[in-house]
């Protein structure tokens, strides 16, 4: 029987794992096969604190998860693939056993979604991706495309104007999903160009993103532009998938919490991007990972 299980091992799980163990709570992190998390896709990460000189987020997983090692904090490097939260202990089955556990802290984030074009997923991390504010920095005065219509879409548009010399944002449709305040503010943006009823059919370059091939939906014209980044802002979804049913969940599938990290069930708490789609920062995730620790040890005591 575990006093604790964390489900995930990105900033939120790994933060929450060093707390827990430093709290004697013994915790077992169920890492998952994309051990570490978003941080894992990205560079160089130059908005942790603590690192002047900025550092890869790799190596800033790396270094969190060694920290929590050093508290004698177990590790699962296998995925979950179902829960029981109806009976105590709660039951945790996983890809080799079934665990039993007092509490949990449930941290296995959120992943962009991809179009899923294989030229995408080539050049991720060679100059396609999927967080303006991680990597915007990097493209500075440079011709950037982004492909989606909604909020996030504007808001990388909005981020990446700073830097890039020209920004174009292609949308599928003829009406963006945005709010109108943000399309108006970014429309307002002078480096940045909005293409209406295109789609981004492949992402050209071997090493790295050197061009586009775009689409006109309603004509059926394919133009070529070149690019040196290509940040797909079509939306996030949740690790939830094996939550369905066993706790509550938004609409979009986000855990809802209350007072921080309490889910609907007693016992059960969450971390980071699984339930906040508004700050998604590796900082903020930490954070909460921290609060989610200190819960438990109130819950368990
Ligand atoms: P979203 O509202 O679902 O928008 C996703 C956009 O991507 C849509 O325009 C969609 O096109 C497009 N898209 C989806 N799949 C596509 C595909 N395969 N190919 C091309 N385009 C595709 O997602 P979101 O923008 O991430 O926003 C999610 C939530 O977070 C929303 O509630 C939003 O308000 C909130 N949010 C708020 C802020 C803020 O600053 N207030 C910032 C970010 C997010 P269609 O329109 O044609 O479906």
């Amino acid at each position: 029987m575990e006093k604790v299980v964390i489900i995930g091992s990105g900033p939120a799980g790994l933060t929450a794992a060093i707390y827990a163990s430093r709290g004697n709570l013994d915790p077992l992190v169920i890492s998952g096969r994309g051990a570490g998390g978003q941080l894992m896709l990205t560079t160089d990460v130059d908005d942790f604190p603590g690192f002047p000189e900025g550092i890869q987020g790799p190596d800033l997983m790396l270094k969190m998860r060694a920290q929590a090692e050093r508290f004698k904090t177990k590790f699962l490097d296998e995925d979950v693939l179902s829960v029981n939260f109806k009976n105590r202990p709660f039951e945790i089955q996983t890809e080799s056993q079934t665990l039993k556990t007092k509490s949990v802290i449930i941290a296995t984030g959120a992943s962009a979604m991809w179009l899923n074009l294989e030229s995408e997923q080539r050049l991720i991390g060679k100059g396609v991706s999927a967080c303006a504010v991680c990597d915007g920095f990097f493209f500075k005065e440079k011709n950037i495309l982004v492909v989606g219509g909604g909020d996030t879409a504007m808001r990388e548009a909005q981020h990446l104007a700073k830097f890039g010399k020209k920004i174009i944002l292609i949308h599928r449709r003829e009406e963006f999903r945005a709010q109108p305040v943000l399309v108006s503010l970014v429309r307002s943006k002078p480096n940045v160009e909005f293409m209406m009823n295109t789609t981004l059919e492949e992402v050209l370059g071997e090493e790295k993103v050197k061009g586009v091939r775009l689409k006109n939906t309603q004509t059926g014209k394919i133009s070529k532009l070149e690019m040196d980044g290509v940040f797909i802002a079509i939306g996030h979804k949740p690790n939830t998938f094996f939550l369905t049913g066993e706790i509550e969940l938004d609409e979009k599938g986000y855990i809802v919490v209350k007072n921080h990290t309490k889910t609907s069930i007693n016992g059960i708490f969450a971390a980071g991007d699984v339930s906040d789609h508004h700050y998604r920062q590796a900082v903020t995730a930490a954070g909460a990972g921290c609060m989610a620790a200190l819960d438990v040890e109130e819950y368990l005591d």
